[in-house]
């Protein structure tokens, strides 16, 4: 399935599921007792949000092989994590802002696993059955912040800085899929998540010994190697293989100056 969720006629957000090109409400929650009624309004007649509201957005630092010997010379001993908070998350179509506090702002393509069931200490064998399904998703940083404050809470905390999308893929085999990130349709970031440090259980076994994951939280598994600057009036699409193109462009926020 394909799960989103989106407004149509009434200002009320719901789940929904997409047919083709077409979609259809869901009855009930998505992360328990759920029925797809008939998908028949066109997906391009609704306003497409975030498809999961997340308690908290999980990242990993460098996940990489090329990643982390290119900027740190080691590999991590264990994955290092931190925090989006939910504010950040926007859906495929919505506007990346760039704050006025920014000097460079750099896309970052993931792969983003949303959980499915209230978690702790959950061991690697048994992550799968925690997962509730898949999705694209930019871990858009200010990489100068980021470099000045050391701390990333800022830096990749910003309203808009977390896209995901374009829904959340339940059927999906995350074992060699392509991650592609393009730039007004230049290829910027390519590489399989047969690449990652940590495996998806072993990243899902590490942040449940440290906090409750809960439905419908995010967990974004760090970006492969190729990260660079995006500028007002970019078109941001990122593409994982078997799940599809989240599509982003990049405005500058009209915030006043801090
Ligand atoms: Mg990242």
């Amino acid at each position: 399935m394909r799960l989103i969720r989106y407004i149509y006629r009434e200002p009320q957000p719901r789940y929904g599921w997409v047919w083709e090109d077409l979609v259809g409400p869901i009855e009930g929650s998505p992360f328990g007792e759920y029925r797809r009624l008939e998908a028949d309004v066109p997906i391009e007649a609704v306003q497409i949000l975030a498809p999961v509201t997340p308690s908290k957005i999980i990242c990993i630092h460098q996940n990489y092989t090329d990643l982390a010997s290119t900027e740190t010379d080691h590999t991590p001993e264990v994955p290092i994590m931190f925090l989006k908070p939910p504010s950040a998350m926007i859906g495929t179509g919505e506007t990346i802002l760039i704050p006025p506090q920014a000097q460079q702002v750099n896309h970052e393509a993931e792969l983003a696993i949303i959980i499915g069931r209230q978690g702790r200490w959950i061991p690697a064998e048994e992550a799968g059955a925690y997962i509730f399904g898949y999705a694209a998703a930019n871990d858009i940083s200010a990489r100068d912040l980021q470099y000045r404050d050391g701390l990333f809470a800022r830096s990749k905390g910003f309203d808009t800085f977390c896209p995901l999308g374009p829904w959340v893929q339940t059927e999906f085999d995350p074992a060699d899929a392509v991650i592609t990130c393009h730039v007004n349709g230049e290829l910027r970031q390519m590489a399989s998540t047969h690449e990652m440090l940590f495996t998806i259980p072993r990243l899902i076994a590490f942040a449940s010994s440290v906090m409750t994951l809960m439905p419908g939280d995010v967990l974004l598994t760090g970006s492969p190697p190729g990260s660079s600057p995006l500028e007002p009036g970019d078109l941001v699409e990122t593409t994982i293989e078997g799940i599809g193109v989240l599509q982003n462009k990049v405005e500058m926020s009209s915030s006043p100056a801090p």
